[in-house]
């Protein structure tokens, strides 16, 4: 069942499917009913934002719906901004978890932060960060940091929301604060048609959208190749509207969609974005990952 039908209010879902690829949900979203996980059954991540999860600021929604203008494409990687100092600054509304759900986002970040130079620290003035909050209304976040425009005293937060389905697999947790660190889906990437195939007539009409591609101009894959095996990556039936596939890797016997938690490959990029020109050591990348 798509998630606005949720809504009773014909006003709130057509609101809701105005904005969805909005910064912000609308605040009916976030405030919304509470009863509606079953929706989420099948997988949490897919939700009605953009690629399932994402929050995008109105410039990289500009970015994204001007596909033809290479300066927007160059300036959406440039508003996909990093965290000042390697450092994510966070803000967990306490009462929307449990201690098992907050052990698990601390868990999250200590790996994180244990496979590379990130830091994770609450928020401690009138400073920028990341709302983690668990309103029942999906997994998502914003990618990057997404503090323009922001004032003191200014409260419009970024977000990443983990509701209670969220915490069924570790990897999910994982996966969505890679967002916030900047992180777009694995097969989003540029280069994907030579790594999987997209199953367009098994995607559910009106949710194309989540398999865009990015050109070359958008992302970059740190110089590490494409990997079946990220957090990032989408599960093989995503979307599907028959419960057939929608993407299916070109190589064999691979498995697509874990959420155990960060591949190599992801620990590489993620330090190769954050670590590698701030002239700490990357104790975590040995000399076997690096020759790969
Ligand atoms: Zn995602």
């Amino acid at each position: 069942m798509p998630f606005p039908s949720i809504h009773a209010n014909d006003d709130v879902e057509a609101k809701h499917a105005a904005n969805h690829q909005d910064t912000e949900p609308p605040a009916s979203f976030v405030d919304g009913p509470t009863n509606h996980l079953d929706i989420f059954s099948v997988d949490p991540e897919l939700g009605e934002h953009f690629e399932g999860d994402i929050l995008l600021s109105p410039y990289q929604k500009l970015a994204i719906e001007t596909d033809t203008d290479l300066s927007e494409r160059n300036g959406l990687i440039s508003s996909t901004k990093r965290w000042p100092n390697r450092t994510v600054v966070y803000h967990i509304v306490q009462d929307d978890f449990d201690e098992e759900q907050l052990q698990m986002i601390k868990d999250a970040m200590n790996d994180i932060a244990n496979k590379s130079c990130i830091k994770f620290r609450p928020k401690e003035k009138d400073e920028h960060a990341v709302t983690i909050q668990g309103s029942e209304c999906g997994c998502f976040s914003s990618v990057g940091l997404q503090n323009e425009g922001h004032k003191e005293g200014d409260e419009e937060p970024q977000l990443l929301n983990l509701s209670s389905n969220c915490f069924k697999k570790y990897g999910t947790i994982v996966h969505e604060i890679l967002h916030t660190l900047g992180f777009y889906h694995m097969q989003s990437t540029y280069d994907r048609d030579e790594f999987v195939k997209i199953v367009w007539e098994n995607i559910e009409p009106g949710k194309e959208h989540n398999f865009k591609k990015y050109t070359v101009n958008t992302v970059t894959d740190f110089g590490v190749s494409y990997d079946y095996g990220s957090v990032m990556h989408y599960p093989e039936k995503a979307f599907s509207n028959n419960g057939n596939k929608t993407i299916i890797p070109l190589q064999e016997n691979v498995e697509i969609g874990q959420r155990e938690g960060m591949s190599e490959s992801d620990v590489i990029k993620l330090n190769r974005m954050y670590c590698e020109e701030s002239g700490e050591p990357i104790s975590y990348i040995t000399d076997t990952l690096k020759e790969k």
